[in-house]
C-alpha cells in the first residue's frame, strides 16, 4: 500500500445532491494533502498497468488508463474551477506550487517506457484488434499524445523535455495570476458629477454597485472588467478619463518587477520553440497544428490574412469617418476615441443606440432564451435546484432533463464578476460524461458542466441589464456547455469538448446565431418595465448596424491571432533571441496596423496564449471555427427553419454529442455532406 496522507474525503467522494461535491466541507487548505494522496495513488495504478504480466490488450492497457486517476481527476477539476472562479491567497500559492508538480507527474506517465511499449504494441497491431471505431480512435489518440509528449525520446531529451514542461507550467500560473492582480488593483474612483459626463444611467448604477463592492460607498468606480471598461470608453465624454482608463486596460501584465509578464512571455516562447525542436518539429506552431483541422501554419496564415486585407481596408474607411468627427472637437483620432466616436457615428447613421437596446436585454430573460433554444433544438429542459451545494452564493444549479424526463447533465452557472474571479467568460467541466462501467449496475457518469461569466451586478432591486455583446457571450459559453452536456461517448478522454482546438469553437459560436433570430428576440428581448417585446423597428436598426465598425472588430481580433501565430512560428534560435514587445511592434508595423486600433489581447495579458489551458498558436481557432459555424447555420436556413428538426438531429449526433470520437473533418462531412464554404465567413464577420 502507498502511504495514505491525511486528506479530506469530500474532495474525492461527491456526496452532495445531484452528485455534486459538498463545497461547504472543502477548504482551500485541504487540497494539498489530497493532491499528494491522489498523485501517489495514480502512479500506483500506472505502475500496475505498465507492469502487467499479461500481454497488452485494449482492455488491460487503454481502458485501464482511461479509468485510472479518478481521485486526481476530481481534485484537479475542483481545484482549477476554484482557482479561476473563486480564488484566494491559499489557492494561489498552491496553484504556483502544484502547476510544476502536476507537470512532473504527467511527464512521468507519458515518458514511462514500459507503459509506452504496451501502447505501441497495440498501436502497431491495431488492424488485428477488431476494435470498434470509437475504441480505435482512442487508441490512435492515446498513442499520438504519448509520442507528442516525448515517449520516443532518448533519456537526455526526455529529461530536458520534462524540465521544460515543468517550467512552462509554473510560468503559465504566474502569468495568469499577474493579470488578475493588475485587474484587481486598478480602479478610478469618480467622485464628482463632471466625471460622469456622457454616461448612461445603466452604467452609472453598475459603477456604483462596483464601488460599493470595493468598499467605496457613494462613489462610482471604473474597473477593468469588460462590462464596465468597454461601455465607459464608449460613452464617457471625458477624453482625459478615457485616455487614463484605456492605457491602464492596455497595460495589464506590464506591472513592474515580479508582476511583469513581458519577460515571462519571452521565456515561454523560447521554451516552447525548444520543446518543439526536441520533438522533431520545425516550430511550436507546427507541433500544435499537427492535430488540428488547419494542420499547418501556412493554411492558418492564408485564412487570417485574407480576412486581414479586407478588414484593413474597411478599418481605414472607418478611421477616416471618425477622424472627421474627432477633428471637429479639435483632436487627432486616438485609440481611446474609437469606441466613443464610433458610437456617435452609429447613432447618427443608423439611429441605433446601444442604450436604447439595453432595457430589452435582461440577464434573466437571456438565460431563459438560451434554455429555450436548447429545448427547441435538442429537446432538453433545465430545472433550477435551489438547495444544491455551491462554492459561492451567486452560483445557480440546474438539473438537465432529456425529453424522457431522465437526468442527463447538471449545469452550474456563475454569472457575476467579483474580485476572486479572473476576467473573461468560460466553460469548465466538473465531471465529464462517459459510459465506462465500474461496478455492476453502474454505467458511467453524467456530465457536470459550469459556465462562468463576469457580468456586473445591478443595484439592489433592479434587474440586471446587459449589452448585446454580453448576451452573445452568454450564448457562446452556453454553446460550449451544451457540447459538454450532450456528449454521448464511451471513453472519458474523448468526451465533450475534448476535440481539436479549431473545432471546439464551432458548438459555441454556432449557438450565438440563434440569439438574434426573431422568434427568440420577440419572446425574450422584452422591456424590463413594460414587458413589451423589442419593437421590430429597433431590431431592424440592430441588423442594419451589425455591419458597422467591422473593420475595427476584425482588426482587433485578427492582429492578435496573427501575432500569436508569428510568435510560435519562430524556430528555436530566433525564439531564443526575441524581445516579444519589440517583435509584436515590428510585426504590427509590417502588417500596417491601423494607428488608432490596438490588439484585442496584447502579449503581456494574452491569457489565451500564455496560460495553462492553451490556445497557444490557436487563437486563430475562433476564425477557423467561424467558417464552420457560418456554414452550419446556413444548413438551417437552407432547410427553411432555424429549428428544423432533421438538421438539429444531425447536428446533435455529429457535432454536439460525438466529442472526439470522430475526426473533425469527417464529423463535419457527416453532418453537412461536404466541407464548409469559406464565403459564409466573410458574410458572418460583416466583411462580405
Ligand atoms: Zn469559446
Amino acid at each position: 500500500m502507498h502511504k495514505m496522507f491525511d486528506f479530506n474525503p469530500a474532495i474525492g467522494a461527491w456526496t452532495g445532491s445531484l452528485g455534486l461535491p459538498e463545497f461547504a466541507k472543502i477548504k482551500a487548505e485541504d487540497f494539498e494533502a489530497t493532491f499528494a494522496t491522489a498523485l501517489s495513488a495514480h502512479l500506483q495504478e500506472i505502475d500496475a498497468i505498465a507492469g502487467d504480466r499479461e500481454d497488452p490488450t485494449f482492455e488491460n492497457t487503454i481502458v485501464a488508463l482511461e479509468r485510472s486517476g479518478e481521485l486526481l481527476t476530481r481534485a484537479s477539476s475542483l481545484f482549477w474551477i476554484l482557482a479561476s472562479a473563486h480564488t484566494n491567497d491559499v489557492l494561489q500559492a498552491l496553484e504556483r506550487k502544484l502547476a510544476p508538480e502536476l507537470s512532473r507527474h504527467s511527464s512521468a506517465i507519458m515518458m514511462n517506457p514500459a507503459l509506452f511499449d504496451r501502447i505501441d504494441a497495440l498501436y502497431q497491431t491495431r488492424d488485428r484488434l477488431c476494435l470498434d471505431a470509437e475504441a480505435d480512435r482512442v487508441l490512435e489518440l492515446t498513442w499520438k499524445s504519448f509520442v507528442r509528449s516525448g515517449a520516443r525520446l532518448n533519456d537526455t531529451d526526455r529529461k530536458r523535455l520534462a524540465a521544460i514542461d515543468e517550467r512552462l507550467a509554473t510560468l503559465g500560473a504566474v502569468f495568469s495570476q499577474n493579470v488578475l492582480a493588475d485587474e484587481r488593483a486598478y480602479e478610478i474612483i469618480l467622485e464628482s458629477e463632471e466625471d460622469l459626463a456622457g454616461l448612461p444611467d445603466f452604467l452609472i448604477s453598475t459603477m456604483r454597485a462596483a464601488a460599493e463592492e470595493r468598499g467605496h460607498a457613494n462613489t462610482h468606480v471604473v474597473t477593468l472588467s469588460r462590462s464596465i471598461i468597454e461601455p465607459f470608453l464608449t460613452f464617457s465624454s471625458r477624453r482625459d478619463l478615457r485616455e487614463e482608463a484605456f492605457k491602464a486596460w492596455g497595460a495589464r501584465g506590464e506591472g513592474a518587477g515580479e508582476r511583469d509578464n513581458r519577460p515571462i512571455a519571452a521565456e515561454i516562447v523560447r521554451l516552447r520553440a525548444e520543446k518543439a525542436a526536441l520533438l522533431g518539429y520545425e516550430t511550436f506552431a507546427h507541433l500544435t497544428l499537427e492535430d488540428t483541422m488547419a494542420r499547418t501554419p501556412e493554411s492558418v496564415d492564408d485564412l487570417l490574412r485574407a480576412v486581414w486585407q479586407k478588414a484593413r481596408l474597411r478599418a481605414m474607411e472607418e478611421a477616416a469617418d471618425l477622424s472627421r468627427l474627432v477633428a471637429a472637437d479639435g483632436y487627432d483620432l486616438a485609440a481611446w476615441d474609437w469606441r466613443h466616436y464610433s458610437e456617435k457615428l452609429r447613432l447618427a447613421r443608423y439611429e441605433f443606440d446601444e442604450a436604447e437596446l439595453r432595457p430589452y436585454l435582461q440577464l434573466e430573460k437571456i438565460i431563459e432564451a438560451a434554455f429555450y433554444v436548447a429545448q427547441r433544438l435538442f429537446g432538453i429542459r433545465f430545472r433550477r435546484i435551489e438547495d444544491a451545494p455551491v462554492y459561492h452564493p451567486d452560483v445557480r444549479v440546474f438539473e438537465v432533463l432529456d425529453d424522457s424526463g431522465e437526468r442527463r447533465a447538471v449545469f452550474l452557472a456563475d454569472y457575476f464578476a467579483r474580485p476572486s474571479k479572473r476576467s473573461g467568460a468560460w466553460m469548465s467541466v466538473l465531471q465529464v460524461q462517459h459510459k465506462l462501467r465500474r461496478g455492476r449496475g453502474e454505467s458511467g457518469q453524467i456530465p457536470i458542466v459550469l459556465n462562468v461569466m463576469n457580468f456586473a451586478k445591478a443595484v439592489a432591486g433592479e434587474p440586471v441589464l446587459i449589452t448585446m455583446d454580453d448576451a452573445r457571450t452568454l450564448f457562446h459559453e452556453f454553446g460550449h456547455a451544451l457540447h459538454g452536456m450532450l456528449s454521448d461517448v464511451t471513453y472519458p478522454s474523448i468526451s465533450g469538448t475534448s476535440v481539436s482546438r479549431d473545432f471546439v469553437e464551432l458548438p459555441s459560436q454556432l449557438f450565438e446565431h440563434w440569439l438574434t433570430e426573431p422568434q427568440v428576440l420577440q419572446r425574450y428581448a422584452v422591456h424590463y418595465r413594460t414587458g413589451e417585446s423589442i419593437p421590430e423597428s429597433l431590431v431592424a436598426k440592430l441588423r442594419a448596424a451589425e455591419k458597422f465598425n467591422k473593420g475595427f472588430a476584425n482588426i482587433e481580433y485578427t492582429s492578435s491571432a496573427l501575432v500569436d501565430m508569428a510568435l510560435h512560428a519562430l524556430g528555436p534560435d530566433d525564439a531564443a533571441r526575441i524581445d516579444p514587445m519589440k517583435f509584436q511592434a515590428e510585426y504590427l508595423a509590417d502588417l500596417d496596423m491601423p494607428a488608432a486600433i490596438v490588439m484585442r489581447h496584447a502579449t503581456p495579458h494574452f491569457s489565451h496564449v500564455f496560460t495553462r489551458d492553451g490556445y497557444s498558436a490557436a487563437y486563430y481557432s475562433y476564425m477557423w471555427s467561424g467558417v464552420l459555424d457560418a456554414d452550419t447555420f446556413e444548413a438551417f436556413r437552407e432547410a427553411g427553419d432555424v429549428f428544423d428538426s432533421a438538421t438539429a438531429r444531425k447536428l446533435r449526433r455529429f457535432i454536439y454529442s460525438s466529442g472526439g470520437s470522430m475526426d473533425p473533418e469527417q464529423a463535419y462531412i457527416a453532418f453537412r455532406g461536404r466541407l464548409p464554404k469559406p464565403d459564409a465567413l466573410l458574410k458572418k464577420v460583416g466583411l462580405a
